[in-house]
């Protein structure tokens, strides 16, 4: 799960991670409040949408104008400024051509920026450990520095026994370029980054761009967190955080019905149990030429009621132009995923071609179901079968 910046930055600095002072706006008017509030003479007034970018990005109602981050000097301008930007869908880089409605905004007092750098925390799948990923490149994309100067990039693992050091720390600083009470700053900043990371049991924590002040401060400009959804159910305070209205619309349906559901970009929709099966599904679909429209495991105890929200949610994407069914029945019995196939299938008046593969207990049973529903459900005896039968049913409807 993700959260706004503001959200991030009032987390972290719970935590003792410095962050300029400022305050979510939803109108211009309060947008201004928060300037008054705040005191000038330089105000940043940034649109917040789960999104990064937003400097560069450009809004549709006007390409030609400035980003989704403004630094302005007047009370008036922040109020100007928040009207433009409130209301109007911003396009950067990461929101893809469509863009994002700016709903909300950060009010912040202005920095005096003397360097940009970047800091962040990610669970290393390799090491299994939390890393420091640190550049004196702030500012820009870490993935662009990655790539074109990659020996500006520094990484420390950290052991999670002994938890972050002064000597990781100390490194980091200077790696960074940091010298004299600087470094002090930004031990202190980083052991708090990271006391926040394992407390909220964060996927990513990173700060781009960490910037030195004119006056040799440390401070997190921008704030991006992300946090383990299995983990959420411990942290109620961060699960209220979320913003629905950022979120993909079929993903939150599904949890809803407890599906775990990830859209793709082909055209057979997947209805499968187990994360295994579904992932060797999607493998074989692509063996025989066909691309899969989503991932999607239905658990292990799929009811009639969780297998026709299944079938809606496949549905609800414009793509889709067949479907499988694959599902192999240890604890749940073919039979009863037959007849909720059957009911979901005429519940949402199937228009596409529909395989479905059962297998294990009862399957005899389950077959014959589908075999007397009447509804033009072509049955398969193995996951190659399937696969093939359901990419050769979408070519020929096409
Ligand atoms: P992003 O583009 O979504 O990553 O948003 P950021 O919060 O990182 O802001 C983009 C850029 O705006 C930063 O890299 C800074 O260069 C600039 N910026 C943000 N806040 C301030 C500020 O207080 N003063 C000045 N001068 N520039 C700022
Ligand atoms: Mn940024």
């Amino acid at each position: 799960m993700n959260i706004h910046e503001y959200q991030a930055k009032g987390l972290l600095k719970k935590y003792g991670v410095a962050v300029p002072r400022g305050g979510v706006a939803y109108t211009p008017q309060e947008a201004e409040t928060v300037a008054r509030e705040l005191g000038g003479p330089v105000w940043v007034v940034k649109s917040q949408i789960h999104a990064g970018g937003r400097g560069a990005g450009r809004f549709k109602s006007n390409p030609e104008g400035k980003g989704g981050v403004r630094v302005v000097k007047s009370i008036e301008e922040v109020g100007k400024n928040a009207g433009e930007m409130l209301g109007h869908v911003l396009v950067t880089k990461q929101t893809g051509p469509e863009g994002k409605e700016v709903k909300r905004l950060y009010v912040e007092e202005g920095a005096d920026i003397k360097r940009e750098l970047y800091l962040s925390l990610l669970v290393d799948r390799g090491t299994g450990r939390i890393t420091v990923v640190a550049s004196t490149e702030g500012g820009m994309e870490i993935e662009e520095v990655a790539h074109n100067t990659p020996e500006k990039i520094v990484k420390v693992s950290i052991d999670p026994v002994t938890g972050i050091q002064g000597y990781h720390t100390r490194k980091i600083a200077f790696a960074l370029g940091l010298e004299g009470k600087q470094v002090g700053a930004a031990s202190k900043f980083l052991t708090a980054m990271y006391k926040a990371f394992v407390d909220l049991d964060c996927a990513i924590v990173e700060v781009n761009p960490l910037i030195v002040t004119g006056s040799g401060d440390i401070l997190a400009l921008d704030a991006k967190m992300s946090f383990d959804d299995n983990a959420l159910f411990r942290h109620k305070d961060v699960e209220e955080l979320r913003d629905e209205a950022e979120e993909d619309p079929a993903e939150i349906e599904a949890a809803k019905h407890s599906l775990n559901y990830v859209k793709l970009d082909g055209n057979i929709g997947c209805m499968v149990n187990g994360a295994g099966l579904a992932m060797a599904t999607m493998d074989i679909i692509k063996l025989y030429g066909g691309e899969p429209a989503n991932f999607l495991d239905v658990g292990g105890g799929a009811t009639k009621e969780r297998v026709t929200a299944a079938f809606k949610l496949i549905l609800s994407d414009p793509n889709v132009e067949g479907i499988l069914v694959n599902i192999f029945g240890g604890i749940m019995r073919c039979d009863v995923i037959a007849e909720g196939v059957v009911a979901a299938a005429r519940e949402v008046q199937l228009h596409v071609p529909l395989v479905v593969r059962l297998e294990g207990t009862n399957v005899d049973l389950g077959k014959k179901i589908l075999a007397e529903s009447g509804l033009p459900i072509l049955s398969a005896d193995n996951l190659a079968d399937a696969a093939d039968k359901v990419v050769k049913a979408v070519k020929e409807a096409a």
